[in-house]
């Protein structure tokens, strides 16, 4: 059976070492100094070791089942929602005038990579909800606030996102469920839904389902949908619960992973609604609440890569195959352990160096979504909303990547199911897939946020990315050597991929598009240079100051190296790509492949 133990000394030196949050001058964060994150985070790995991963295998075998309309979760799950409910840890970033306890979303972010490597089909449950707090809180009345947030907020109240329908995903312009107004303020919502994480389940008293549906008069295509609260019990004035609403949950999904999340078809027989924002403005209130849950499977996919790692590494330690080529590791026992073979440390650094990458990624970016939320600035909203799409795409290919290096390093314990490898390989699958697939995140990328602002954000970005350099460059010729040339050189790839969609682009857009998944791979990797830079300074000025742990420090420089000497140089393929433009991919008539 795997196991889980979360890496709360990594994630301190991330929020301390790296990003300084104390000192970072974000209000909220003065507060967090290292005994502050100590504390939360130490309580949250105790359940995310003690009672998420143990339940996560279960909930694997046994997924969720429906009978008579009810749903019920996998043994355990309900018990384990009421712990993380009662520490109220479904609180933490949510707004203290509707119970929450108003701590950064970056904590939040710590706490969520736990929850997700323990047990992601679990804490699936709380994401949507929190989801959908964001949505009502970022869009609903005071009325609709104050009547759903506060149960959300504990997760009494469970939330879902139903964007999705059998024949439109992508493209929700196409979707047909209608919303009809009753007269009395509310609306009538028919239509089918399908593949909704969440819809319907035994953990929570109430389920507040947003639902994109079309009004009568809506134009046609994105711009004529709406966004509707369907609770699946009516509340009443004084927030008890009312009669059911006329929706059911149709049929659960097979599907290749996460079990332990119900993925469901959801049925609304005029079913009453409520509308949130304005008529027809759906789609941006709904992208409030896909741009955090685009970070949050970002997260998703590399905490599956991070739990993966921890157990191929517990195994490369054990597993007796071969002798060292310099010289016999152990000779007292018939073999070395596999660990001591140059190909199963490439593996293994792969792993380690893509998942701490990875983190540092996402801390940052989480810190970029509490500067712009609550100091409002501008630089750093427009440079978070450039990087989601990143941040959701590359992280979850990485991530997938990690889980099957991980599998990869115990050979064919990995593809049994006793190791459960192979669960953190289908479950991670999934976060390629869902929040707009990866191809369209790249799509996103280029088509929109490259250009947003007239591309005053890429701008910025390079623009940091220099600085970084030049106020860091010509202390230490090594560390410029193995750390700020590949930086500068990556770099310097990236702006050249985007002179070329200027120029190529607008001559024609698959010149563009061809290359929009090289692009999103190549910015991810500029990200990732950029943040092993940041660490090994860190690393480094940790080990000057003659912190203790020297070994910690000296590992992460050594982790930081081999990223950007055998990851990094990956961008000039990326460019080489790009450059090749669209004739490659489109030369095959449609007919002919
Ligand atoms: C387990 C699971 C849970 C889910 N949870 C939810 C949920 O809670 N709520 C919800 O609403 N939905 C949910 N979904 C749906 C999910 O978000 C969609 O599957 C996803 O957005 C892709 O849509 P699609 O499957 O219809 O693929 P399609 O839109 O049919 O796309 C098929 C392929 O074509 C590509 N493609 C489509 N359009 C373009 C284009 N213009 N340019 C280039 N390529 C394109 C896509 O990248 C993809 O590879 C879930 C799905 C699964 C499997």
């Amino acid at each position: 059976m795997p196991t889980y133990r979360a890496p709360t000394k990594d994630m301190q030196f991330v929020l301390h070492d790296v990003l300084k949050i104390a000192e970072a001058g974000i209000p909220g964060y003065e507060e967090l100094d290292r005994d502050t994150t100590e504390a939360i985070l130490d309580e949250a790995a105790k359940l995310a070791e003690n009672v998420l991963a143990p339940l996560n295998p279960v909930g694997d075998e046994e997924g969720c089942t429906l009978e008579n309309g009810v749903v019920r979760t996998p043994k355990g799950f309900k018990e384990a929602f009421d712990q993380v409910r009662d520490g109220g840890w479904t609180a933490l970033d949510c707004d203290p005038e509707y119970g929450g306890q108003g701590l950064p979303y970056l904590i939040q972010t710590a706490v969520g990579e736990m929850f997700s490597s323990a047990n992601m089909a679990f804490n699936m449950y709380q994401g949507l909800t929190h989801g959908a707090y964001n949505a009502i809180h970022a869009h609903g009345s005071d009325a609709q606030k104050r009547m759903y947030l506060p149960k959300m907020v504990t997760c009494e109240w469970g939330g879902t996102m139903n964007l999705t329908e059998p024949h439109c995903g992508t493209d929700l312009g196409l979707i047909r469920t209608k919303a009809v107004p009753n007269g009395d303020g509310s609306y009538a919502i028919s239509g089918q839904k399908i593949w909704i994480s969440a819809g319907e389940h035994d953990m929570c008293d109430n389920i507040i389902h947003l639902v994109l549906a079309k009004l009568p008069d809506a134009p046609e295509g994105v711009k004529g949908i709406s966004l509707f609260i369907v609770p699946k019990f009516m509340v009443n004035e004084d927030g008890s619960l009312g009669d059911r609403n006329s929706l059911s949950c149709g049929g659960l999904e097979k599907k290749m992973g996460i079990h332990g999340n119900a993925t469901c078809v959801m049925n609304y027989d005029g079913a009453t609604g409520f509308l949130v924002g304005e008529p027809h403005k759906g789609m941006r209130a709904m992208f409030t609440m896909m741009n955090e849950a685009r970070l949050g499977v970002g997260l998703q996919g590399y905490a599956q890569g991070a739990v993966a790692y921890q157990n191929a590494l517990g195994f490369a330690q054990d597993r007796l195959q071969g002798r060292d080529v310099t010289g016999v590791a152990a000779p007292d026992k018939p073999a070395d352990p596999i660990i001591v073979h140059p190909d199963v440390r490439r593996n293994l650094m792969d792993q380690k160096a893509l998942v701490e990458g990875a983190r540092a990624f996402t801390f940052w970016g989480a810190s970029l979504i509490d500067r712009s939320h609550r100091t409002g600035d501008a630089e750093a909203e427009g440079l978070i909303s450039l990087m989601t799409p990143v941040i959701k795409g590359f992280l979850t290919d990485k991530g997938f990547e990690t889980t099957v290096l991980a599998q990869q390093t115990l050979g064919g314990s990995g593809f049994t199911r006793e190791w459960g490898l192979e669960q953190f390989v289908r479950d991670a699958r999934i976060t390629m897939i869902y929040e707009g697939t990866n191809g369209v995140q790249s799509l996103d990328l280029v088509g929109r946020k490259l250009g947003q602002d007239g591309g005053k954000h890429v701008m910025a970005f390079f623009e940091m990315v220099k600085s970084f350099v030049a106020e860091t460059k010509g202390q230490d010729a090594e560390f410029d050597a193995q750390f700020l040339e590949p930086l500068k050189a990556a770099s310097k790839d990236l702006q050249a991929a985007g002179m070329y969609f200027m120029s190529e682009g607008m001559k024609n857009p698959n010149n563009a598009l061809s290359g929009s998944y090289d692009f999103m791979h190549l910015f991810g990797q500029v990200c990732m240079g950029l943040m092993w830079a940041r660490m090994a300074l860190a690393a480094k000025a940790a080990l000057a100051e003659g912190a203790g742990d020297a070994a910690f420090y000296e590992t992460k420089l050594a982790t930081g190296r081999y990223y950007m000497a055998r990851h990094l140089p990956v961008t000039g393929t990326h460019l080489a790509r790009i450059r090749s433009g669209g004739e490659p991919v489109m030369a095959l008539d449609a007919a002919n492949f």
